[in-house]
This record gives structure tokens, sequence and C-alpha cells, in this order.
């Protein structure tokens, strides 16, 4: 790892003073509630309990967690929230803040190690959110005047809407104080926050969170047994977010080749039964797209081509699916649309692309790319086709044409032929 990403200060000093406000105000919550709390036996017994319970999960969990890394971009998100949701409803806050330091030194030395080059520091800066969380669940859930899972079962009924506050404050916090970092860091929205599956999965620790503390405040021993359906839900968040990355081009974000079969295909068997039914295919391909590479760099047509995936999504409609085959080649395939139609959506794809400007970085300097466009075939079902390979070389045929004829500009195939 280069010192260079590693090191906080290579940062730049907005995230540098976002991260030292965390980490300071963490450490500093933490320090004036242990001046104020006198620790009982049973509660260091039931924090070696939550620690040693997380540490032989994420033993048990190490490969998952790994193989969940290395598909998925999401950091603040693992299985951790079971037992520090737990320790919330157990232990006074400093104790939690020993359990999440215990447990994401543990995580950070076995499981994420050499993974993506995830910077130390943020493994610091995360666990201080992560503390936070906890200050925020547990300062809430002490003004309902519900002293934890203890005086929860003394209060029998009333307590359980205490509980759920203490939990859906833990699920917000969590979410919100990450926030800042969206405009300090070059993240988007989805990448911070994950996607459903992640928050589900959160959801779902909360709620085995508190069967455990449940379980460690009246028949301890039972507690180990959330630890099986724990890594059960691990293993299917995996296996939900391999699917996803199978099906992702990883550059754009658009579907790839698989994925966008797999929607083509589905189209056609649904455009099958309806003898009415019609759907456009379109095939984009950038002009003269190795001048911009030469010009510029490789990294520059990197980020062209991602603002072009953008902007051909923000032309087609949301159930419009748009692919990338590699290259700067792009597919759209068009549900429900009559066939005259379709050329109206390929000249306004062609349009947005030939008014797009570009920023781009050039090594130090900041540059503006104009002056790009597409050529676009257009096939539509089911004139020029009845199945989906036939249609990609209907619209290719096009595509084609319309390099031959002039670049930027839409040709169809029923003009070729
Ligand atoms: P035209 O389509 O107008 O005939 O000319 P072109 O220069 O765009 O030619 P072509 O489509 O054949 O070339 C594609 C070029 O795109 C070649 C390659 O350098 C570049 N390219 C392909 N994939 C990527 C990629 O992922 N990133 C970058 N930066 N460039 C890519
Ligand atoms: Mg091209
Ligand atoms: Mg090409």
């Amino acid at each position: 790892m280069s010192p260079r990403r590693w090191s906080l200060l290579a940062q730049r000093p907005r995230l540098i003073g976002y991260v030292l406000l965390v980490e300071t105000t963490a450490l500093a919550l933490t320090a004036a509630t242990a001046a104020t709390v006198s620790i009982r036996p049973r509660e260091v017994a039931v924090l070696a309990a939550l620690a040693g319970m997380g540490v032989l999960q994420a033993e048990l969990g190490r490969q998952v967690e790994r193989v969940r890394r290395r598909v998925n971009n999401t950091p603040h998100i693992n299985m951790t929230s079971v037992w520090t949701f737990a320790g919330v409803l157990l232990l006074p806050t400093v104790l939690v803040a020993v359990l999440v330091a215990t447990l994401y030194l543990h995580l950070a030395v076995r499981s994420w190690y050499r993974l993506r080059r995830v910077p130390a520091f943020r493994t610091v800066f995360n666990s201080c959110l992560v503390i936070l969380t906890c200050h925020a669940a547990g300062f809430v859930l002490a003004r309902t005047g519900i002293d934890g899972m203890d005086g929860a079962l003394d209060r029998g009924w009333t307590s359980i809407g205490a509980l759920a506050l203490a939990a859906v404050t833990y699920f917000l916090v969590g979410a919100l104080v990450a926030v800042p970092g969206l405009s300090v860091t070059s993240r988007s929205f989805q990448e911070l926050f994950g996607g459903w599956a992640d928050n589900l999965l959160e959801v779902a620790t909360l709620c085995l969170g508190m069967l455990t503390a449940l379980a460690l405040a009246t028949f301890p021993a039972l507690a180990a047994v959330v630890i099986p359906p724990l890594l059960l839900l691990h293993r299917g968040v995996l296996v939900k977010q391999l699917e996803v990355a199978a099906t992702t081009d990883e550059k754009t974000g658009l579907f790839n080749t698989l994925g966008w079969h797999n929607l083509a295909s589905h189209e056609l068997t649904r455009a099958k039964r309806d003898e009415h039914a019609s759907f456009g295919v379109l095939m984009v391909d950038l002009d003269h797209f190795k001048l911009i590479n030469d010009r510029h760099g490789h990294l520059a047509g990197d980020t062209v081509l991602k603002a072009v995936a953008t902007t051909i999504g923000h032309a087609v409609r949301d159930y419009d699916s748009v692919g990338r085959f590699g290259g700067e080649e792009f597919v759209v395939l068009l549900p429900d649309i009559a066939e005259t139609e379709v050329v109206t959506v390929a000249e306004r794809i062609r349009d947005a692309v030939a008014r797009l400007e570009v920023e781009v970085a050039d090594g130090d300097e900041e540059k503006v790319i104009t002056g790009l466009s597409a050529s676009i075939g257009v096939a539509t079902y089911p004139g020029a086709g009845t199945v989906v390979e036939r249609l990609l070389q209907a619209a290719d045929t096009a595509l084609y044409e319309a390099k031959n004829t002039g670049r930027n500009k839409v040709v169809s195939i029923v003009d070729v032929a």
C-alpha cells in the first residue's frame, strides 16, 4: 500500500476536517460518558461475551466477507451491528466503544487486509462513525426512561416502543453520519449508502442484535444461537451481490452483455405473447473515440464513457434498459414502443451526446471535452427480426451504414434494406 493512499494527510483538506471532527467528537463523547459511569463486573462479562461472539462470527464468515468486499464498494455496512447494537441495549456507551474498536480492529487485521486499497484511516474513521451512532441510540434510549434491556424486561410491553426507537435511531444515524462524506469525497449516493440488499441486511442485523441482547439479559448461553442465522444471512447477501456484479458493467454501472441479453430475452418472450407488441433496439457507437484517447489519455476516455452512459440513461424512460458490451458501444432496449417512435428516441440520444460537455482531469489540469458525436443503428421487433441476435445484427448493419454515410446520425434498418 503506497503511503499516499494510507495517509490521511494526503486527502483533501475538507475530508481531513470532517474525519478529524468525527474522530474527536467520538472520543470526546466517549471520554465524557466514561467519567460518569461506574462499571460493574457483569457488564465486563457481557462485553467479553459480545466481543467473543463477534470475533467468532467474523472468523467463521471470513471468506464470505472477503468476497463480499471484493465485489462491493459499500464500506460502512457489515455484520458487526448485531453485536454493537446488542451492546447499546446492555452496556454503558464507553464499553460499547471498546467493543466497536475491538471488532473493527479484528476485521481490519483478519478480513479486510490487502483487499481493495482501503486506507487505514478509513477503518478508524468508520469505527468512529459507529461509535457516534451507538452514542445517539444510547442517548435516545436513555431519554425514553428505559435503562437498556434489563430495564425493558421489568417494564413489559411498554418498553417495546423504546427498544424499537433505539433501533430506528441506530439505523438512521448510521446512514446520516455518512451524508457529509457525500460532498467531500467523490463517492456516489449508491456507493455510500449501499443498495437495498445492504440496507435490508442492516435492518436484519439490528433485529438479531435485539434478540442477542434479550438472550444475554435472560439466558446468556442461548445468545450463541444467533450465529448460524447470521452466517446464513451474510452468505445470502453475497449471493445477491454476485448476481448484480455478474450482470453489471463495472466501468459505467450499466448492464453488461449478460445482463442486457437476459432482459432482451425476457422482453422478446413477452412480445411474442402479444401479436401487436413491438420494441426497439438501438446500437450506439461514439464517433472517432480513439482520438479522445489519443489526445487526452485513456483515463479521460473512461470519464467520457461514464458521462455518455449517464446521458443515454437520462435520455430514455425508466423502464428502458441501457447496456455496454465493452468498448465505446452501447445498446438500448426500448420496450413497448411504436416503430416510428424508436427513431425519435435515437435522435434524442444523438442530440444529447452532441451537446455533452465532459470535465476531465488531464494531469493537474482540468479540461472540458466537447464536440462528441455518436452514430446510432436502429432495429425494431418484429419488422427487423424475431430473435435477439437477429435484432442486434440488424441494428449493427444500420450502425455500419450510419458510419459509412457521414457519422453523427441515426439510421434505421428499414432505410438500409
Ligand atoms: P468510429 O467508431 O467513428 O469508426 O471510430 P472510433 O475511433 O470510435 O473507432 P472504434 O469504435 O473502432 O474504436 C473504439 C476505440 O475505443 C478503441 C479503443 O481505444 C477505445 N476503447 C474501447 N474500450 C475502451 C475503454 O473501456 N476505455 C477507453 N478509454 N477507451 C476504450
Ligand atoms: Mg467508435
Ligand atoms: Mg466501436
